[in-house]
């Protein structure tokens, strides 16, 4: 699925509110497993990243994208290796960070969270049990793309048959007219006939 292009809501109709939490774990699945930014694919097996061009990018596209002189000078490094470097860390306590703020709409670490007031951690959600039940709210929401998907597409093989119909109805219309014609030919001839021949005698 690719996020790049936005669809346009028809007019009127509003966007559902912002989802912090949902931003911040979409931000970190793209930062751990980017699409490539040449053809949005997915493979973090085999992803690079050109830090000359601030992208992410797969094997075959690396190449294709990458292979004029004016581009060897990129710094190209492998997505595993640039991860290593990239963990999210706390810049006050120099922690990895595990735990969402709601009330902040922020990420923070332990340490912070063990800073707070007993009644603002409650605030705070452990971001791999976030990810996990955010992960099943999407597959619910998955779910009901693929309804929509499904009776979508009933709709249209219902199109098909009624515009299959309306094709057929047209044929035996033509075909009709064409006998119609012929027929009026034919009498049309007999008459031109049966006049050549009065004149005749
Ligand atoms: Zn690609
Ligand atoms: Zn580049
Ligand atoms: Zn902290």
């Amino acid at each position: 699925m690719s996020s790049k292009t936005q669809t346009t809501l028809k007019e009127g109709v509003q966007l559902p509110p912002p989802d912090y939490l949902m931003c911040k774990l979409i931000d970190m699945v793209n930062v751990e497993n980017p699409p490539c930014s040449n053809c949005d694919k997915r493979d973090p097996s085999s992803m690079y990243f050109c830090s000359t061009c601030g992208q992410a990018l797969c094997k075959p596209c690396r190449e294709n994208t990458h292979r004029a002189k004016m581009f060897s000078s990129h710094d190209i490094v492998q997505m595993s290796k640039r991860l290593a470097d990239k963990t999210e860390i706390c810049s006050k306590h120099d922690e990895k960070i595990s735990y969402f703020s709601s009330t902040q709409k922020h990420v923070i670490c332990t340490s912070c969270v063990r800073e707070k007031p007993p009644e603002s951690r409650k605030a705070c959600v452990d971001i791999d049990v976030a990810y996990n039940q955010n992960l099943k709210k999407l597959d619910r929401a998955l779910l009901s793309v693929y309804d929509m998907q499904s009776t979508i597409r009933e709709g249209v093989v219902a199109c098909h048959t009624l515009l299959e119909e309306l094709r057929q109805n047209t044929d035996t219309e033509k075909l009709t007219i064409h006998n119609f014609v012929q027929t009026l030919h034919d009498a049309i001839n007999k008459i031109q006939t049966d006049m050549h021949l009065e004149v005749q005698r």
